[in-house]
């Protein structure tokens, strides 16, 4: 394994642990896919979470801008899957701070803990196992800029592109393996439907 993981040993890691599934999977969007990717079924193990994490966080570290700002780095994480990356990337990095948001119920608004404020100016890093629609983060930047904090960065384990992917434009986006999926967006476009492959519904 190298110090930056390659591609194909993140891929090899993830198959080896179950994280990456091979079938006919339908998601909570509608999208039909060839391929479901549950990273947590990775960093179960805490060597195999070690390796990427340190391995993300020399991607960060590459970056003059951001190296010259780690000390006060925050570390922000939209969901549980999301904490071992984050607590990873931070020990390796020396960063400042972790912290992560949470939601009442599912569908109600994201939130940080009673008494966890941004301070105007503090500098933050989005982590999250995986980038898929982009749809929590996007929420998690929108709650960091709303108190003054600004957004330096986006770093994800797995960056998995679907055709409802949200761009977040200019911001700088590491991660250490991108695959490529095979989305329909919806059941009447799928192939793998109109041979009568049964589904299995996915719930993130
Ligand atoms: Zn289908």
């Amino acid at each position: 394994m190298h110090l930056i993981p390659t591609q194909d040993e993140v891929v090899q890691l993830l198959r080896h642990t179950g994280a990456i599934r091979d079938g006919h999977f339908d998601y909570p969007n509608g999208l039909h896919a060839t391929e479901y990717i549950q990273v947590q079924l990775a960093m179960r193990y805490y060597q195999h979470a070690k390796v990427l994490s340190v391995g993300l966080s020399r991607l960060l570290r590459a970056n003059p801008e951001i190296r010259a700002i780690i000390p006060e780095l925050s570390i922000v994480t939209p969901d549980t899957g999301g904490l071992p990356v984050a607590y990873g990337m931070c020990e390796a990095l020396r960063a400042h701070q972790v912290y992560w948001a949470d939601r009442k119920d599912e569908g109600s608004p994201m939130r940080f803990r009673q008494y966890l404020e941004q301070k105007p100016g503090e500098k933050v890093l989005l982590v999250d196992d995986i980038l898929r629609s982009g749809r929590n983060l996007a929420e998690l930047k929108r709650l960091v800029e709303s108190t003054g904090a600004e957004v330096v960065g986006l770093a994800v384990i797995v960056y998995q592109p679907t055709p409802k992917t949200i761009d977040f434009g200019p911001l700088p986006f590491y991660y250490l393996a991108k695959l490529d999926a095979l989305y329909y967006t919806d059941a009447g476009s799928c192939d793998l439907c109109k041979r009568g492959e049964p589904t299995e519904k996915v719930w993130i």
